[in-house]
């Protein structure tokens, strides 16, 4: 490195927003599920950039699909079609439920279209201009624009940022009942992640999607699955919500989409989309063909190299470890839950200081929660990398 480490960190913590708080790490590059820092130290990465690498660091097709497309063409806008968005497109509606596709580049921009498309269509569709108030769940995560904090049900996402969006309104997660006395015919839509991923790695329980799916058919609201964070593969089947058999109307997705590059979409069905007409919303970026490149590579590769049935064995291979690792060590790790990749250990407040002994270790992970270690690796992870890593795990343990 042209520059030294240390003077380097020194100007990153200067210039950075506060709202950062990165380790004293500075990552120069990714190998599959390896990645490596200035000083040539390699780690281990089951944090894939919060579960963004799908497909790992550097792997040779999405490589080659976006070097090819950087030589040929970055942007055009949505005034104009380019193949590369139509066939994620495809993509997107053959694997889901939906009908079309409105692209984007992160969750909450995907959580804003789903906003703006449930209040367009009760109020311009559905012929319903009261349903205007839009239920979420406690410990929530949904994003970081105005609408999609308010919707966020943690608190702490919403400190010193008032007046928050009108009409968002809170129920306890897989609570029926309290979701049955929630419930009203004002209610235009419900969000909820599938499984819980910044609150905690919490999967909702069948009966719960269930009893909101006939909530929302019985008083005409309509079903949103923030999937930005479980979509794509990572809990084993392309989408969480295809485990449950419980169709939402709106989804949308981020994180792991673009395996690296940002790109986001909201679905939807047919009749849903009525709500939108030409100018009801718009994004300069959103689906541009590098993005939307990238995104039909990361689909392909998945079915390629049946990444969705890894994902399930790996999973099941990493919650078998991590319970050997909560039988002895049992008053650290006190649960351990998840779909697929999408696993969390459960740790009270020992989970941070873990954290940080796993990174000395060699091991990325982080918490979600506050209380729970989050393990969500690339797709592409091997028997091998599951033992490292909780090889690894078993030594920070031992130091803590
Ligand atoms: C990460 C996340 C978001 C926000 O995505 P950004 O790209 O950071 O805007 C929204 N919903 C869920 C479930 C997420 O995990």
């Amino acid at each position: 490195m042209s520059r030294s480490v240390d003077e380097l960190l020194a100007r990153g913590h200067a210039l950075n927003s506060p709202n950062y708080a990165p380790a004293d790490i500075i990552f120069e590059r990714g190998d599959g599920v390896w990645l490596t820092d200035s000083t040539g130290t390699r780690y281990l990465d089951f944090v894939a950039g919060i579960a963004v690498c799908a497909l790992g660091h550097a792997h040779p097709r999405l490589s080659e699909a976006l070097h090819d497309q950087v030589d040929r063409l970055l942007h055009v806008s949505n005034m104009y079609f380019t193949q590369e968005q139509i066939e994620l497109m495809e993509r997107l509606v053959e694997r889901s439920f939906a009908d079309r596709v409105f692209f984007c580049n992160s969750g909450a921009e995907a959580n804003e279209a789903a906003f703006k498309l449930a209040r367009r269509y009760q109020s311009k569709i559905a012929d319903a201009p009261e349903k205007t108030k839009i239920l979420s769940m406690k410990s929530s995560f949904h994003g970081r624009t105005l609408a999609a904090i308010t919707a966020t049900g943690q608190p702490k996402y919403h400190d010193g940022f008032a007046p928050l969006a009108p009409r968002f309104e809170y129920t306890p997660f897989n609570n029926t009942e309290a979701l049955h006395n929630n419930f009203d015919d004002t209610v235009g839509a419900v969000i909820v992640e599938p499984i819980q991923g910044e609150g905690g790695i919490r999967p909702a329980r069948q009966e719960f999607l269930r009893t909101a799916r006939t909530l929302c058919d019985e008083h005409g609201a309509l079903l949103i699955y923030d999937e930005v964070q479980t979509g794509v593969g990572r809990t084993g089947s392309m989408f969480a919500y295809q485990h449950y058999g419980v169709t939402p109307d709106i989804m949308s997705l981020a994180k792991g989409l673009g395996g690296g590059v940002p790109v986001a979409a909201t679905l939807a069905t047919e009749e849903v989309w009525q709500g939108w007409k030409r100018g009801s919303h718009a994004s300069t970026f959103g689906g541009n063909p590098l993005a939307t490149r990238a995104g039909k590579i990361v689909l392909d590769v998945i079915d390629d190299e049946d990444l969705l049935d890894n994902a399930h064995e790996r999973g099941q291979q990493l919650r078998d470890g991590l319970r050997a690792l909560a039988d002895d060590f049992g008053n650290i790790i006190t649960d351990v839950r998840g779909t697929g990749l999408m696993v969390g250990a459960e740790c009270g407040n020992k989970a941070s200081e873990i954290v940080d002994r796993a990174r000395d270790e060699g091991l990325l992970i982080n918490t979600a929660g506050g209380d729970t270690l989050r393990f969500v690796p690339p797709l592409i992870i091997s028997a091998d990398h599951v033992d490292q890593a909780v090889e690894r795990l078993r030594r920070a343990l031992e130091r803590c």
